[in-house]
């Protein structure tokens, strides 16, 4: 089963990909994870990205098409994977395409997660990151134990560097700008899968995605 995951900032994408993983026993592959890692790694890669993400905008298609190929060639994608961040734009939609044509496999659902403006704001504010095991907190929403100390590895969590008001406006523009597309894009194939997920109707990632293993599992 090949997923996609399409959503603004904040939505869950990488609640609900974290839970499908566990249940499809399938990698998550999130774009915006494998760039956090080289930047932090100092890779070759990372070098290019940091310059982008660092400001809230996407690195070239061309770096992140061939980083994404990649990852897909992996032995663990054989049997299907969860992509989460990516595609994030027209042309590397189509890029995925032919990336999965040259796999000979292709896209079979796009789990669209909605969320109003506001709530993401907020969201997004309240997101803190433990920078050792990568696990993610939310202080309104999924607070840890104690203070701002990771429950999983002890470690004192932080703000991703992006996540400021100001860089959440130049992605969030991106998003409606660029990505809103794309899930047109996906719309027109008939493979969108549309959840709401709100604190208005009390329905989060966990819920969507027991749903969504109940549905891909029947
Ligand atoms: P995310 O964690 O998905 O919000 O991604 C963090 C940052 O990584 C983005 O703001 C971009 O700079 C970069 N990034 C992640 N995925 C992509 C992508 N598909 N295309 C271009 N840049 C990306």
């Amino acid at each position: 089963m090949n997923i996609i995951m399409m959503g603004a900032q904040g939505t869950g994408k990488g609640t609900v990909a974290g839970l499908l993983k566990e249940s499809l026993n399938i990698p998550h592959i999130s774009t915006g994870e494998i760039f956090r890692k080289n930047i932090k790694e100092g890779t070759e890669l990372g070098k290019i990205a940091t310059q982008y993400a660092d400001e809230g905008k996407l690195v070239p298609d061309e770096v992140t098409n061939n980083m994404v190929r990649n990852r897909l060639n992996e032995e663990d994608c054989k049997n299907g994977f969860i992509l989460d961040g990516y595609p994030r734009n027209i042309a590397q939609a189509q890029e995925l395409d032919k990336i999965l044509g040259d796999m000979s496999t292709k896209v079979d659902v796009v789990v669209n997660l909605n969320t109003p403006t506001d709530e993401i704001i907020e969201r997004v504010m309240a997101r803190r990151e433990c920078p050792n095991c990568k696990r993610v907190y939310n202080m309104i929403l999924n607070k840890p134990k104690v203070g701002e100390i990771c429950d999983n590895c002890g470690t004192d969590l932080i703000m991703r560097k992006d996540d400021t008001r100001e860089k959440l406006q130049i992605r969030l523009d991106t998003f409606f700008k660029e990505t809103k597309p794309v899930i047109d894009f996906y719309e027109q194939k008939g493979l969108v899968k549309n959840e709401e997920i709100s604190i208005s109707i009390n329905r989060f990632g966990k819920e969507v995605a027991e749903d969504l293993v109940k549905e891909i599992k029947k």
